[in-house]
């Protein structure tokens, strides 16, 4: 082994399109539903760590507040899970450098398991395939898998059995941020109860959206966001409603609450309406923040050697 370290960037997501199907007798709902990783990233190193300390986690950035340091950290259940899976004979250090916003609806739990699986396959020169990679990652979550991926894909069942989609083109972001968290099986319950009495179809794949990705069609893209947990999310939170309004009123080609929110994401036309919007948004005194992100980026991937 050459190296003492590996620093993995990985993506957040937004769910462009979440069909949510009936609740299962297991407790579960199955999905359908379209991720597109955006260039809003956390860094995940994975380190050797010192003779005896075990798995050990910090985190530092914008968004690290408040995130758990212990053993119910995702990035640590990942290095935990990796060791076992592998008999791996070494102390690992993990340091997280957040960005992503945390219970924010963009998977940044995930996103940085996934970090971890993919930099300690680096680290010990394990060679594994990067599905091999989504396998294990499914054992830890349901998003890690697309943590691994990036791109643009579909996911299916619990929204881990993924297949790519063909997209054409670069599509401008504006993200409003939170300044806290939904969880995502309160908003999963608030779905729940707001359906209760109706009839629910199993989940579908949304056409218009799929055609407009291969397309190129922002705004055809626009029109077909679609998400059956944004009521739930706006139940749960009903300033997200405002929020909403103000793309509306800047021109937003289509906004969307990003997976169980409560992030919303504004899809803008180019770079001089992503501005107004962000100026908007940042004077509306709704939202805790603004950032600009652009899809579909990469997955996990190692950008450096440390
Ligand atoms: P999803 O969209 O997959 O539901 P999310 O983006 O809404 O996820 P996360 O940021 O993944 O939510 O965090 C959800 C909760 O998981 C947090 O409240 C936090 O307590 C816990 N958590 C565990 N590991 C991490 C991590 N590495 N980063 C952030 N939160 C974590």
């Amino acid at each position: 082994m050459n190296q003492s370290g590996v620093v993995i960037r990985v993506p957040g997501k937004i769910n462009l399109g979440l069909s949510v199907g009936p609740l299962d007798s297991d407790g579960y709902h199955e999905l359908v539903t379209v991720f597109q990783a955006i260039s809003l990233y956390d860094d995940v190193i994975v380190k050797f760590g010192a003779e005896g300390s075990g798995i050990t986690l910090d985190a530092s950035g914008s968004t690290a507040t408040g995130v758990p340091l212990d053993h119910t950290n995702l990035a640590y259940k990942a290095a935990a899970l990796m060791v076992e899976r592998f008999q791996l004979d070494a102390d690992i250090d993990i340091h997280l450098k957040k960005e992503i916003p945390v219970a924010g609806g963009m998977a940044g739990g995930s996103a940085d398991a996934a970090g971890v699986l993919v930099g300690i396959d680096a680290l010990f020169e394990l060679g594994l395939s990067r599905d091999q990679l989504e396998r294990i990652g499914a054992e830890l979550g349901s998003d890690v898998p697309f943590g691994i991926a990036g791109g643009t894909a579909i996911g299916r069942g619990r929204g881990d059995e993924l297949t790519p989609v063909l997209s054409q083109g670069k599509y401008q972001w504006v993200l409003a941020l939170a300044n806290s968290g939904l969880s995502t099986p309160a908003v999963y319950s608030e779905c729940d109860r707001l359906r209760e009495g109706m009839m629910i179809s199993r989940p579908a794949a949304n056409d218009a959206l799929l055609q407009a990705l291969r397309a190129g069609d922002a705004k055809g893209l626009g029109k077909a966001l679609s998400n059956d947990l944004q009521s739930a999310a706006c139940s749960l939170r009903p300033a997200l409603r405002l929020v909403l309004d103000v793309g509306n009123d800047y021109g937003a080609l289509g906004c969307i609450v990003s997976g169980s929110g409560p992030t919303v994401a504004f899809l803008v036309e180019d770079e001089e309406k992503a501005l107004d919007l962000t100026v908007a948004l940042s004077a509306s005194g709704v939202v805790a923040g603004v950032v600009r992100a652009t899809g579909p980026t990469h997955g996990a991937r190692k950008i450096s050697s440390i």
